[in-house]
């Protein structure tokens, strides 16, 4: 048995922020706005298996306006999320996500990024992909005024 969940997010860029993605801090910047930590690539895979399980979306789990959730650490949502899914009977077989954004360049980092996800999704390495590209000028991202992430997330059933 297969259930296979996607997930997107976008948040505004924030100069005065620290950028994390995927739980890594990533120095360079520029950060993202948000009331977590606005980790849009753990978002969209927080959603991915939340879809997944059909167990909602990260806005009913973990309400952006509730102030437990101020500058929140992402990593916790979606190990929340997987906690969720496990006592459903699902197991994550594996993720690949994208993560656009325009600045800074983000294939130095995706090694590290992958290793993380690996570690809070207690997964092997080779079931975790990421991707980046760049917005080529257009949309908000592609201005510079926005990172989005999209995520596919299969999970397979236990029994
Ligand atoms: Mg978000």
């Amino acid at each position: 048995m297969f259930r296979v969940g996607i997930g997107e997010d976008l948040h505004p860029v924030d100069d005065g922020r620290t950028l994390v993605l995927g739980g890594v801090i990533i120095e360079e910047g520029p950060g993202l706005r948000g009331h977590s930590d606005a980790d849009v690539l753990l978002h969209a895979i927080t959603d991915a298996v939340l879809g997944a399980a059909a167990l909602g979306d990260i806005g009913h789990h973990f309400p952006p306006g509730d102030p437990r959730y101020a500058h929140a650490d992402s990593a916790d949502f979606l190990r929340t999320a997987l906690r969720l899914a496990r006592e459903a009977g699902w197991v994550p077989a594996n993720i690949d996500a994208t993560i656009r954004a325009e600045r800074p360049r983000l294939s130095p980092y995706i090694p590290h990024i992958r290793q993380r996800i690996a570690e809070i999704a207690g997964l092997p390495l080779d079931a975790i992909s990421v991707k980046a590209k760049s917005g080529e000028g257009l949309d908000a991202v592609g201005r510079g005024e926005a990172m989005a992430a999209i995520a596919v997330v299969l999970l397979t059933h236990r029994g």
